[in-house]
């Protein structure tokens, strides 16, 4: 996958690609990533890619020249999405879309947010990363390009990403690593008994358990009418 980036901040970005599962999807040419900043696609004397809002108000707009010179410049298709708090969701299933193009474009607001003609006339897609507002897009686009990443096919070990949080509104069941017992907690008795039905059973009803804690609105999505889930949910009721 090739993705462009389109930011005031491109400095920004150097940290969280240059290490871990980015650095290494980009190592082995499995995800390549252009930043482009958009104070370069400028024209005038003092490169000015911001202005007053008009109406009034606080605080400054980026104008929209040198973000249509700056995406024009490079985009060779896939969708141009602007990240922004009034774009859809960005979730697990929107990063599994995604993950299936060959190009995407991000778009980085900054400021007060960005003129209303790139929202309509330029990017095709308007995400959030959630309710809050951020100071800028970098950071939501960061977000984008790790989750999307690590589900293009050889990125991770094949098949670690199907059974964990929110593959399937399901969030993932507690994990534990070794030593056995620490400060006197316990693993569960059930994880090293090496009995693999009975570790996916307490692994799926504990799953449920936390998705109908922590987040009922996930968990009243699922289809739980198989004949394990029924069982596991009376035995949840039953404490
Ligand atoms: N005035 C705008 C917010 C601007 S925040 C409004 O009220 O809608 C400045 C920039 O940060 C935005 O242009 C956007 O690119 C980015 N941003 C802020 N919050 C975000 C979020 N939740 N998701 C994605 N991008 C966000």
């Amino acid at each position: 996958m090739h993705v462009d980036i389109f930011t005031l901040f491109p400095g920004m970005f150097q940290g969280p690609f240059n290490e871990s599962m980015l650095k290494r999807a980009r190592e082995r040419g499995l995800l390549s990533i252009d930043l482009h900043n958009i104070r370069d696609a400028t024209t005038d004397k003092h490169h000015i890619v911001d202005d007053y809002p008009y109406g009034g108000g606080v605080g400054m707009v980026m104008k929209p020249e040198p973000i249509f010179a700056a995406v024009e410049a490079v985009y060779q298709g896939g969708p141009i999405i602007l990240m922004t708090p009034q774009g859809h969701l960005f979730n697990q299933q929107v990063a599994r879309s995604l993950a299936q193009e060959e190009r995407i474009t991000l778009l980085c607001g900054h400021y007060e947010g960005i003129d209303e003609r790139v929202c309509q006339h330029l990017v095709t897609d308007q995400l959030s990363i959630g309710d809050y507002v951020l100071t800028g897009g970098e950071l939501a686009a960061m977000v984008v390009v790790d989750a999307v990443s690590r589900l293009i096919a050889g990125v991770l070990t094949e098949g670690s990403t199907d059974e964990e949080s929110h593959s399937a509104n399901l969030l993932e069941y507690p994990q534990y690593t070794r030593p056995p017992e620490f400060c006197g907690w316990r693993v569960p008795d059930v994880l090293l008994s090496g009995h693999h039905e009975q570790i996916a059973r307490w692994r799926r009803k504990e799953a449920l358990r936390r998705t109908r804690e922590r987040r009922p609105d996930l968990f009243a999505k699922l289809d739980l009418s198989g004949k394990l889930d029924v069982k596991l949910l009376q035995e949840l009721e039953d404490g």
